[in-house]
């Protein structure tokens, strides 16, 4: 398939679409971001690159992560990771209160802020250096091993981080959050604060569209069937509350966050990225959503 045109015929399709969203406004430093921002990156199983608009620029790619902490907890503790957290669609904003209290302390799902917070939780307690570990994990991944956490970025999240906090604070008086609170935090804060290009960004995620191996670097990073299971997860519950709408429009597992990107793989074909910083009410990229649903219908290329 010719996915060079394929993109850039669905940017020429795309120039109708008026609704830009608005950068994340409860970030300090995210509001900043200039809006006008937009670029793709797929990468295929056989490490084909097409790219086009400012793919090679960093941004934020705050919830993504939570993908990656779980793969790295998933790695560590096994099937014992599902008595913390569970696997369910939350239907509820990424840092909603509300069902926390009802489930005991179990978040739904890992992609929500309270089953990332618990993830965390878990790296502390498995990881000597839960920090420098996560960084390692992911600049192999990236194949970028000068990628770095963005203090900025951190520390803006976390002048403001009152829901994160209230959150933690929730699960720990459940007993489902073992550590020392603001050492959680913090990792939470760092992961979230990472920032990659497009480019970077999918071919991290290659290994997700290739039953767990990455096909690079060739270094099996998940079993075949849990690999399978977080993509499960990402179909189910990557776009929080409007996670039917992007299965039902893309139709490919996926992640977003509130930085403007969202990836998506295809299994055993690829994995693309796509940033454009304005946010829909469901805190996903606007433009970022639309792309991929011209995408894939273009290339008729869905799990379903
Ligand atoms: N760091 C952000 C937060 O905790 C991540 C949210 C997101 O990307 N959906 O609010």
């Amino acid at each position: 398939m010719d996915y060079q045109k394929i993109l850039e015929n669905v940017l020429i399709k795309m120039t109708g679409f008026q609704e830009l969203g608005n950068p994340a406004s409860y970030i300090p430093e995210l509001r900043k971001v200039d809006p006008f921002k937009f670029g793709v990156h797929l990468i295929t199983k056989k490490n084909k690159n097409f790219g086009l608009g400012d793919s090679e620029e960093k941004f934020s790619i705050q919830s993504i992560s939570k993908v990656l902490s779980l793969v790295m907890a998933y790695q560590l503790q096994d099937e014992d990771l599902w008595k913390r957290v569970g696997v369910e669609p939350s239907g509820t904003p990424f840092n909603s209160l509300i069902q926390l209290e009802y489930d005991q302390g179990i978040p739904r799902n890992p992609f929500i802020n309270a089953g990332a917070l618990v993830i965390c939780d878990i790296l502390v307690e498995h990881l000597k250096n839960p920090k420098d570990e996560f960084l390692n994990f992911v600049r192999k991944l990236s194949g970028n091993s000068e990628l770095e956490y963005c203090a900025r970025i951190s520390e803006s999240e976390k002048s403001v981080g009152y829901r994160n906090a209230a959150l933690i604070n929730l699960m720990k008086d459940l007993g489902n959050i073992h550590n020392d609170i603001d050492t959680v935090l913090d990792f939470y804060f760092n992961l979230c604060s990472i920032e990659m290009t497009c480019r970077e960004l999918a071919r991290t995620f290659l290994f997700l569209a290739s039953y767990g191996l990455n096909p690079i670097t060739k270094e099996k990073i998940l079993s075949s069937s849990k690999a399978k299971r977080v993509n499960a997860i990402m179909q189910l519950c990557g776009f929080y509350d409007e996670a039917g709408e992007f299965s039902f429009k893309v139709g490919l597992p996926g992640k977003s966050g509130v930085g403007g990107g969202i990836v998506a793989i295809l299994p055993n074909q690829y994995s693309i990225v796509v940033w454009s910083p304005g946010l829909n009410k469901k805190g996903n990229s606007s433009k970022g959503m639309k792309f991929l649903e011209l995408f894939t219908s273009e290339t008729e290329s869905s799990i379903f």
